[in-house]
């Protein structure tokens, strides 16, 4: 997959499902927490049912932010640690037993849901051990081999979570990531596919409005493609495809994203390049496909290409005007007698 995810891109950071989560959580905040806050109330905890009013009030205000803007906050560490701290105060009141211990065993489990594997893993090994260390303050060491194996027990089960839950989500998010890429990919040259290209269009449409990064796009078409397929075959025309795919990746930097926009077109967007350097890269791409015939069963088959360039700002600033200008230029190429660039 060659240039599917840009070097400054951080679109893989994004899950969604860790929202669907944290909106769970949010309302079992709201709900289960109240309950015990109502319950501690009763047995006299004052200072405990102020902190849990506080993390039930914080928790309806995200669900209020979450609820308007359609947005998760920026990360979702705002709330787990509050809530752990929360559930560590719980611990620690004298008004609960031990059996509240339990609780701990959400801590990996929610760590690794909302935080990911690495951060997941501190927030979890770092309440882990607040908790235990609660556990012999307030409890002690419980002596005799019941007590030990009892201790055991409850050490061991809580480390299982921990790995187990490490290992889902180190599984999960390779996998995330390798469908991701699938779904974004052209099957046959392993470019980004049209909807990768303009995702990646509006995040640098965006970098441009933001810090007036400059961007140009190129329409790459190849010039009298279906000669290819008629005299050599289909599987040919396929390689040569891949074959010229490879060499447009090969001249772009990391930071830019090449995709194939059907057929025997591609697009090139060229992040942080102005129209003179846009011309000159396309040109130098014009040259390397008309100088690097594509060798086919010991035959070198000619090719070029022809290139329509736009420019971010100067022809438009939406996918559908930039795509539409450069494409008009790409058929003035064309009408000029293809293989030349016109932007
Ligand atoms: P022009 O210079 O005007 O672009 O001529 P052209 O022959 O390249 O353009 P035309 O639109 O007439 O034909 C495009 C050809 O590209 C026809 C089609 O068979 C071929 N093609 C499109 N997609 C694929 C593909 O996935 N594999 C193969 N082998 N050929 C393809
Ligand atoms: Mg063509
Ligand atoms: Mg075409």
């Amino acid at each position: 997959m060659k240039n599917l995810f840009p070097k400054h891109d951080r679109s893989t950071d994004v899950r969604p499902y860790q929202q669907t989560v944290f909106t769970a959580l949010l309302w079992f905040t709201c709900s289960a927490v109240l309950g015990y806050a109502a319950l501690h109330f009763y047995l006299g905890a004052r200072w405990l049912v102020i902190a849990e009013l506080c993390l039930v009030a914080y928790a309806a205000l995200l669900l209020y932010v979450v609820h308007e803007t359609g947005r998760a906050p920026v990360t979702n560490l705002v709330f787990i640690v509050p809530f752990f701290v929360v559930m560590m105060l719980v611990l620690c009141a004298e008004v609960t037993g031990v059996t509240v211990f339990v609780w701990v065993f959400l801590v990996p489990l929610l760590s690794h849901l909302l935080l990911g594997r690495w951060q997941g893993l501190c927030v979890a090994l770092v309440f882990i051990g607040c908790a235990g260390a609660i556990f012999v303050y307030k409890h002690g060491i419980w002596d005799g081999w019941l007590g030990y194996l009892s201790i055991a027990n409850v050490v061991l089960c809580t480390a299982s979570i921990l790995g187990f839950s490490f290992i889902y989500e180190v599984s999960r998010a390779k996998t995330e990531r390798e469908l991701r890429a699938l779904a974004l990919a052209d099957p046959l040259t392993g470019l980004a596919n049209r909807s990768r290209f303009r995702e990646v269009f509006a995040r640098e449409r965006q970098r441009y409005l933001r810090q007036e990064i400059p961007l140009a796009m190129l329409v790459v078409d190849l010039d009298h493609f279906k000669r290819v397929n008629d005299d050599y075959g289909h599987d040919a025309g396929d390689m040569a495809l891949c074959f010229v795919a490879e060499l447009l990746a090969s001249r772009i930097r990391q930071t830019d994203v090449a995709g194939r926009l059907g057929g025997e077109e591609f697009g090139i967007l060229l992040s942080d390049v102005d129209l003179e350097h846009a011309r000159r890269i396309a040109a130098d791409l014009r040259d390397l496909v008309r100088d690097r015939p594509f060798r086919y069963r010991g035959q070198d088959i000619p090719m070029s290409v022809s290139i329509g360039i736009a420019e971010l700002g100067r022809d438009g600033m939406d996918f559908r005007t930039l795509f539409s200008k450069a494409d008009r230029r790409l058929y003035q190429a064309k009408a000029e007698g293809r293989n030349r660039v016109v932007g």
